[in-house]
């Protein structure tokens, strides 16, 4: 178990006493967290500007501070203004900075929420909100209108709220435990929360999102690893931004995890002036994969109010994923998306590949600038589908459950239904339109 110099001083800072075993103990972390910018300065050894203080008194008004101690030791002192660790967990005046655009609930999970701690926006799977806590704040938290609320972990009557409507909708085959931070909750809560989840017979796949490896990876004990090794399938979602995240301890806990047998991803979210570059993300997917953790979403940075100053221009991802697709393993590339605003859902952007098209050849480009072309079949004996898989030669004979209404782009492809286009239904032609039937 490592213990650096560096921490063992923090730790004596927060507390004379404090041993090595304190420090690895997730509660004393969670207790001894960093919550105002004069014990970041102590801890730290640095000393920030009296007129820079006073502007941050605003900010952490409104939005608070938590860092946990092993999160605040892998700061740089000698350079924490750049430090991508103090620039995800400290306060900046920029954040009262409020976009005409911005917006308090930008992925509207409030309006897609049939009962409190759930959002149902996809046909198969639902997000369920199972803590309002977390053991660090990150500053560029989407759900930031939430964060500094009073913190509560939901009681059990709450929880049976939302597992009761989960039973109630056999569509849903995947949950999706998310927070604030699952593992904010005790083992035995927790283990709790997956026996009633994964005893609904159409339930399938459980998964829960948690930035403990990253901020806290002390919270992996083998006693959690018990706990998920009891309900399979769990995948295990994590965020981790900058490859000076991954540390010997991070790494210990991201094997543990892995050593259980747990699917592991990443979500990464671009952000300004911690991983807008080609080479740190490209270093940060590498060591992920070498990890065993498959870097799944690469986000654009939310509409959330007071986060401004972490966007970057779509451009930014675009050449990110450019400098990755083809010059490193696949798997270590992740799907770039935009989670709409107003609850659309995520949305894959791409560099585009296809250069031009004609009736029977496609002229594509690689990621060094071939330009190549795929000869498309002269004939191709299109296979028509009424959905009526009994006359289909095609060994493809599912069960009646997948045969759910169509929607979307997949309505239009489809040739048992007879849209030929989608229209939104809020909008001034078609308004115009029923104004005249009237
Ligand atoms: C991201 C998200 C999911 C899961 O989406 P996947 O693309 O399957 O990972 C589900 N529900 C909501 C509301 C989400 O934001």
């Amino acid at each position: 178990m490592i213990y650096t110099r560096k921490q063992e001083k923090i730790a004596q800072k927060i507390g004379q006493e404090s041993t090595i075993t304190n420090w690895k103990d997730w509660k004393w972390q969670i207790k001894h967290s960093i919550k105002s910018i004069s014990t970041v300065e102590k801890l730290l050894g640095i000393q920030l500007k009296e007129e820079e203080k006073e502007k941050l008194k605003k900010t952490l008004e409104k939005f608070p501070l938590s860092i946990t101690p092993y999160y605040l030791s892998l700061i740089d002192p000698e350079d924490f203004q750049n430090d991508p660790v103090f620039i995800q967990s400290f306060p900046s005046d920029k954040e009262l900075k409020i976009a005409s655009y911005d917006l308090n609930d930008p992925l509207a999970e409030e309006k897609d929420s049939p009962v409190p701690g759930i959002t149902h926006r996809y046909p198969d799977r639902v997000l369920f909100h199972i803590s309002n806590i977390c053991s660090m704040y990150c500053r560029h938290c989407t759900r930031k209108r939430k964060v500094g609320d009073v913190d509560f972990i939901p009681e059990k009557a709450n929880i049976l709220k939302g597992i009761e409507y989960i039973k109630n909708h056999p569509e849903v085959r995947d949950v999706l435990l998310s927070g604030g931070d699952p593992f904010m909750l005790s083992d035995e809560y927790l283990d709790w929360i997956l026996s009633e989840i994964s005893a609904i017979p159409h339930v399938e796949v459980l998964r829960i999102g948690t930035r403990m490896p990253v901020v806290l990876p002390y919270r992996i004990t083998d006693s959690l690893i018990q706990v998920l090794k009891k309900y399979r399938p769990i995948w295990i979602n994590t965020h981790f931004n900058h490859p000076r995240e991954i540390t010997t301890s991070s790494k210990e806990a991201l094997n543990k995890l892995a050593d259980a047998g747990i699917p592991l991803g990443n979500q990464t979210v671009l952000l300004a002036g911690v991983n807008d570059c080609p080479k740190i993300m490209k270093s940060l997917f590498q060591k992920l994969v070498a990890n065993r953790v498959r870097p799944y979403y690469l986000y654009q940075c939310d509409l959330s109010e007071g986060l401004e100053h972490f966007r970057t221009p779509v451009g930014k991802g675009i050449e990110i994923l450019e400098s990755l697709i083809g010059h490193t393993s696949g798997f270590a590339v992740p799907t770039y998306v935009i989670d709409a605003p107003g609850g659309g859902g995520k949305i894959p952007l791409m560099p585009n590949y296809l250069v031009s098209w004609g009736t029977h050849k496609v002229v594509l480009r690689n990621y060094e600038g071939v330009i190549t072309t795929y000869q498309e079949p002269e004939s191709y004996e299109k296979v028509f589908c009424d959905r009526n898989c009994d006359t289909c030669h095609l060994q493809l004979k599912i069960s009646e459950g997948e045969e759910n209404s169509v929607i979307g782009i997949e309505k239009l492809l489809s040739d048992h239904d007879n849209a030929i286009s989608l229209t939104p239904s809020d909008n001034e032609r078609i308004r115009r339109r029923k104004g005249k039937s009237k």
